[in-house]
C-alpha cells in the first residue's frame, strides 16, 4: 500500500477520476463502465453502484491447486472422452494456456417447475436408457401404470424386455420439479466463454475471505457485470436446467411453467484454466476449474474418426 493515503471522501455523483480503494487507500483506475474494481494492491472489490463507491465485503476465493501439466491431462483426457474421440487430443494443436483470476457472482437459485407431457410413446424408450443411471432417473418420475409395466418387463427378463414395452401404452405424465443452484455467473462482460451453462457449480464450501496475498501473482480480473444483471442471468439458466431436466422424464414434453428465486450473491475470483486448441483447423477450448480440476466447459468435435 502506497503510504500517505487517506481514506476517501464519500463520493456522490458520477464516476470520479481520482477514485480510491476504500480499504487501502491506493488509486483504483475504473475503465469506463466497470462495476467491479479489484485494488491492484489489497485485491479489495470496489462496487459502483448508485451509492457511489463501496467495498465489496462478500468476496470470496478458492485456491488453485491445479499444475500446468494436470491442466493439460484433465483437457486431454476430457477431449478423448467418448467412443469415437479417441485421439482427438493427440491430433490436436494446443495454443495459448492461461491460467487467472476471474470474478464470479455466486447466486443461490431455486427453480421449481410444473410439467406435462407422455411418456412410453417410443417403443422401447422406457426401459431403454443410455445408462443404469438414466434408467433409474426415468423410472423415478414415471406415472404408477408404467412403473408397473416396467418392473413386469424386468421380472420377464432381458429377452422379453423389449416386447412388454412395445406393447406399453402411452402414459401421461404431470410432474413438479424442484431444484437448487449456486449457479456461477461470469463477471467480465464478453467472456462467454468463460460462462459454464451445463450445470457446472464451483466447490464453494472451500472458499475462503479473499487475500490477494493467496493468489500466488496470478493475473486477477476486475469486472464490469453488476449483481442484479447475474440474477437475471441465474434465472434464464435455472429455466434451461428445470426443462432439460422435464425433457429428461418424458418423451414429448407438452407444456411446463418454470418458477426460479434468486437470493443475493456473493463474489468469488476463481482459478481458471482457459485452453486453446485446434483441431482438424477448427478453434476451440477448454475451461477448466483450477481449484477442483473439473472440466467446466468446452467445445469439442461431436465425432471424430481420424
Ligand atoms: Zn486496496
Amino acid at each position: 500500500m502506497p503510504p500517505g493515503m487517506a481514506p476517501p471522501a464519500a463520493v456522490p455523483g458520477p464516476l470520479p477520476t481520482s477514485l480510491r480503494c476504500n480499504s487501502c487507500g491506493a488509486p483504483l483506475n475504473p475503465a469506463s463502465g466497470m462495476a467491479l474494481i479489484v485494488c491492484d494492491y489489497c485485491g479489495a472489490v470496489t462496487t459502483m453502484g448508485t451509492a457511489g463507491a463501496q467495498v465489496f465485503q462478500k468476496h470470496f476465493m478458492l485456491d488453485s491447486r491445479i499444475a500446468n501439466e494436470q491442466a493439460l491431462d484433465v483437457g486431454g483426457k476430457w477431449l478423448n472422452k467418448g467412443l469415437f474421440r479417441r485421439k482427438v487430443a493427440e491430433r490436436s494443436d494446443l495454443g495459448q494456456v492461461v491460467l487467472k483470476y476471474v470474478p464470479y457472482w455466486i447466486i443461490p437459485t431455486q427453480v421449481v417447475a410444473d410439467f406435462q407431457g407422455t411418456k412410453g410413446s417410443g417403443a422401447g424408450a422406457v426401459v431403454h436408457g443410455t445408462t443404469r443411471g438414466q434408467k433409474a432417473a426415468g423410472a423415478a418420475s414415471l406415472a404408477l401404470g408404467i412403473l408397473a409395466a416396467a418392473s413386469a418387463a424386468n421380472r420377464a427378463g432381458p429377452a422379453a424386455r423389449g416386447v412388454t414395452v412395445q406393447q406399453a401404452q402411452v402414459i401421461r405424465v404431470r410432474d413438479r420439479i424442484q431444484l437448487s443452484y449456486n449457479i456461477p455467473i461470469v463477471a467480465v462482460r464478453g467472456y462467454t466463454k468463460f460462462q459454464p451453462d451445463d450445470g457446472f457449480q464451483f466447490n464453494i464450501e472451500a472458499k475462503r475471505p479473499f487475500d490477494k496475498r493467496a493468489t500466488g501473482g496470478l493475473e486477477v480480473m476486475s469486472g464490469d457485470v453488476a449483481e442484479a444483471e447475474a440474477k437475471g442471468q441465474a434465472a434464464a439458466l435455472a429455466q434451461k436446467f428445470a426443462e432439460r431436466e422435464a425433457k429428461r422424464r418424458v418423451d414429448t414434453l407438452e407444456s411446463i411453467q418454470v418458477y426460479p428465486t434468486t437470493y443475493d450473491g456473493e463474489l468469488l475470483h476463481a482459478p481458471v484454466w482457459f485452453m486453446e486448441y485446434a483441431h482438424k483447423g477448427k478453434s476451440m477450448f477448454i475451461l477448466i476449474d483450477s481449484h477442483s480440476g473439473q472440466v467446466m466447459d468446452g467445445e469439442r468435435p461431436a465425432f471424430s474418426l481420424f
